[in-house]
Order: structure tokens, then sequence, then C-alpha cells
């Protein structure tokens, strides 16, 4: 390996401690919930789920998408992660 790939991997190394250099626009997830096997979807700053909770109110979140939410949090833009503030996800 040479000296230039070396420093390449050594910079990614780096990159993966910062995951706030990171933005996160899409995803699809399937998600193995309590009951169910479920898609989560999220595109710029919206979030879908397939769950019965997410299709049945209109708060537009779920648990499934406040728990990607959660372990995305550092990578996501902080309109995308507005559903961990309750106050906002319950208006
Ligand atoms: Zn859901």
């Amino acid at each position: 390996m040479n000296s230039s790939m070396i420093s390449k991997i050594e910079k990614a190394h780096r990159y993966a401690q910062e995951p706030d250099r990171i933005k996160i626009q899409g995803l699809t997830a399937s998600f193995h919930g309590g009951h169910d096997d479920y898609t989560v979807a999220m595109n710029g700053d919206h979030w879908e789920c397939t769950c019965h909770t997410y299709e049945a109110h209109t708060i537009g979140t779920c648990s499934h998408i406040m728990a990607l939410q959660e372990i995305l949090k550092n990578m996501l833009s902080a309109d995308a992660r507005f559903a961990l503030e309750p106050a906002e996800a319950t208006t």
C-alpha cells in the first residue's frame, strides 16, 4: 500500500470520530419493532414510517423515527431531528 493510501485511511479514521461533519440527506431503513418490521424513510427533513402509529396519527413521528433520530442525531440537520423536542412533536 502506498503512502498516499495510508494517509487517506488515517484521515478516514479521524473523520469517523467526528460525525457532526456528516449530514444525512436521505435514507431508508428496515426497523425490527416490538410487534412487526417497519420501513422508516427520511428524505431531506421529512420522515415516514409504515407503522400504525405513524399512519393513524398526524404528529408526523413515531417511536421508530424517534429512535433513528436519536441514533443519528449528530448527523442530522436541526430540522431533521425536530421530533426529539417533545414540545414541537406534540403540536
Ligand atoms: Zn413507526
